[in-house]
Parts: structure tokens; sequence; C-alpha cells
């Protein structure tokens, strides 16, 4: 009802659209048919998974309507928060039944990275669309699995890329195709942060699959890719540790690493678990650069090119993806920069020989 008060209003704005009211009835009857709403289940309700669940609060095409936990006291919260019915309650022995749940169409895993293959398998198997959280998966080889499992079950299979819907990346991506920068050159991305608890599963990698470069650096390779559109096709790195106690063997603290793409551009990348506030992109051009700080936030996000400050809304990511998400499901909507199952495979396959060229010291071709 809402979004349908919210197109009227902005509609009734213009006296000329009036006849295409009275035209349109039908296209508007099926573009805010209630079932196209995506009604998700949310699984893991930890830090992200409440932020999600906050901001989907304000989303016009998608629903928070069950939730999958380990926790019974947090899902009995979330179901006076936000009003959801003990029938779409799960816990992760159970939610294989959701298979014979008609109110949900989705589940949204928001767990730790090494449980995320097992369950999209599982939800695939139970008819309902995934949305995963990044990193997809721990390697690529789940990444694949994912993907065909979810191919199978004809079910999408979408990874919670909210940075492919922000407005300032979504401009510089326009500005680039539009060749506004000129020929790429060089890419910077720098991302970081300290991590604190150490017996946190982000340091256990049985639970994380890595370190800071699963969890953070991530952003700076899916970065590298939607800013100079282009895949490397070589990757060298190094890695540095100051803390052997709280990165054990398989969490890796800082890598730097380096990527050359087919058009002969570079990237120059640092991942850490280990600086403050490292959260900046930079694309040089031979026409011009672009800065954003912060670039992967959660924002604002900022971004400037030689003429100033570029300026775009600021929105809440995790509202605007959900939506989008709805859009892609529903309406088979293709946007800027996937977010299916492949694009996320080609971030796994590019951590993998990041860690490989951090480890033997060799330049790996892709
Ligand atoms: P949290 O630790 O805050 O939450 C994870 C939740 O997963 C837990 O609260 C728990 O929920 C559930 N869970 C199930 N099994 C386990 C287990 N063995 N150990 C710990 N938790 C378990 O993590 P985050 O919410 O920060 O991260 C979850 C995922 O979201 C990660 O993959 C991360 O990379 C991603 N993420 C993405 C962000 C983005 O901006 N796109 C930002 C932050 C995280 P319950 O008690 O309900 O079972």
């Amino acid at each position: 009802m809402h979004s349908r008060r919210k197109f009227l209003h902005t509609v009734s704005l213009s006296a000329a659209s009036l006849p295409f009211i009275n035209l349109k009835k039908s296209f508007m009857k099926d573009h805010f048919d209630e079932t196209k709403t995506l009604r998700v289940a949310i699984m893991g309700l930890g830090s992200y998974g409440t932020r999600v669940a906050e901001a989907m609060q304000s989303c016009t095409r998608a629903k928070l309507v069950g939730v999958i936990s380990g926790t019974p006291s947090k899902i009995k919260d979330w179901q006076s928060r936000y009003n959801i019915p003990g029938k779409n309650c799960y816990n992760y022995e159970t939610y294989d039944a959701i298979k014979n749940n008609p109110d949900i169409d989705a589940v949204y895993v928001i767990t730790p990275n090494a449980l995320h293959h097992d369950a999209v398998i599982r939800i695939a198997k139970a008819g309902k669309h995934a949305i995963c959280e990044k990193p997809m998966a721990i390697n690529p080889q789940q990444a694949k699995e994912m993907i065909n499992a979810c191919k199978m079950a004809n079910v999408k299979l979408l990874v919670g890329y909210r940075m492919h819907f922000e407005p300032h990346t979504l401009e510089v991506i326009r500005m680039r195709k539009a060749g506004e920068m000129g020929k790429i050159l060089f890419f910077q991305g720098l991302s970081g942060f300290v991590i604190g608890d150490p017996t946190q599963w982000r340091l256990n990698k049985e639970l994380s699959g890595g370190g800071a470069m699963m969890d953070i650096g991530i952003y700076s390779v899916n970065g590298a890719r939607y800013m100079t559109g282009e895949e490397p096709v070589w990757i060298t790195a190094q890695e540095t540790k100051t803390d052997k106690e709280k990165f054990k063997d398989g969490i890796d603290e800082t890598i730097q690493f380096e990527m050359g793409f087919p058009s002969g551009a570079v990237a120059s990348c640092l991942s850490t678990y280990n600086m403050e506030n490292l959260d900046r992109f930079f694309l040089n051009g031979e026409k011009d650069f672009v800065e954003m700080m912060p670039s992967t936030g959660y924002g604002p996000i900022r971004a400037k090119n030689s003429k100033g400050e570029i300026q775009q809304p600021d929105v809440i990511h995790q509202t605007v993806q959900m939506d989008e998400m709805a859009a892609i499901i529903f309406d088979n909507k293709q946007p800027v920069v996937p977010i299916d199952g492949e694009e996320a495979l080609k971030d796994m396959t590019i951590i993998e020989a990041i860690y490989k060229a951090a480890k033997t010291g060799n330049k790996i071709m892709l």
C-alpha cells in the first residue's frame, strides 16, 4: 500500500499524467500486486542481519516475513519487533520445511562465511530463491556447487553486493563507460579496519575461510573489477603478519596485492585487519581521476574528481539492494553490475589466486 500511495502521489503531481492513470490501471495493478513483493526470511540474526532487517523496514518491494536462527531468544525478539508469525520461524534443523511454506519467496543467508555453502544448497533444494552474503563461499569449488544447485532447482542466487546499487558508485561507473575519464590506467583499493575480539568467528578459519581478505579485502577485489570494468589476467601478492597469536595460520592479517588487466591497466590494493579507516578507492584515467572515500562503508559514500565533489543522493544501501533484488527476481531486471553467483565466483577465484600468490611469491596468471 505504501508504495502504491507514493506512486500515486508522484504521478498526481503532473496534470498531464492523469490520462496515463486511467489508461494504465492494469499496468499499475500488476506493478504493485502484493504477490510481487519479495517476502524474505533472514538466516542468522547477528550484527549484519539486524542491519538488513532494519533497512528492510523502508523497502517498497521487499518485506521481512521470516527468520532462521539458532537462538530462540532472538527469534522471540524479532517476532515481536517485526511482527513475524510463528509459522515463519525456523532453526537450522527445521528450515528444510520452508519448502512447504508458500509465504516465503527467498532466504537471505547472513551467517559466518563457511556456512553459506550448505545453507544455499538447502535453500535451493527447498525451492526458494537464495540471497547470500559476501564472501559467497570460502573457495571457488563451493561457489560452483552453489551455482549449480540453484540452477538445478530453477531458483535465483543473488549475492549481497550492496555497492552495486550505490548511486556514487554507479555514477563513477557511468562516467568511466561514457569515456569521461579517458583510458583507465590505474586503480587503488584500500580496505581495512582493526578487528577486535580475538575469539570471534572472523578469526576462526573453520568459520571464516580466511582473514581480512575474505571479509574486507573482497571489497577491493570486487571494486577493482567494477571500477575498471575489466577482469584481471595476473596477480601478485605479499602478506605481512604482526600478530601471529591473534592471526593464526590461514587467517591473513594484511595482504598487499596487485592485479593486471587486459588493457594494461593495473591495480594496487591493500586488505587488512590491522589499520583503522582504510576505505578508499582511486581510479586514474588519461583524462581524469576519481577518488572515493569512504568507498564501501555503510555511507555516506563520497566521490570527487578534478571538477570537485560528485553529487549523488545518499541512500541506505541495504534498502535499495533489497528492492532491486525484488526487481531482479520478479522482473528479471539486469543490474548495471551483476550480483549473481557467477559474479561472486569471479571474486572467489581471484581471492584464491591472491592467497596462492602470497604463499608462493609467484605471479599467478588467470
Ligand atoms: P555475526 O557474528 O554478527 O552474526 C552471524 C550470525 O550467524 C550469528 O548471530 C548467528 O545467528 C548465526 N550463526 C550460525 N552459526 C553460527 C556460528 N557457528 N558462529 C557464529 N554465528 C553463527 O556476523 P555478521 O552479521 O557480522 O556477518 C555475517 C555475514 O554477513 C558474513 O558472511 C559477513 O561477511 C557478512 N557481512 C556483510 C556485510 C556487508 O556489508 N555486505 C557487513 C557485515 C557482514 P543466530 O543466533 O540467529 O543463529
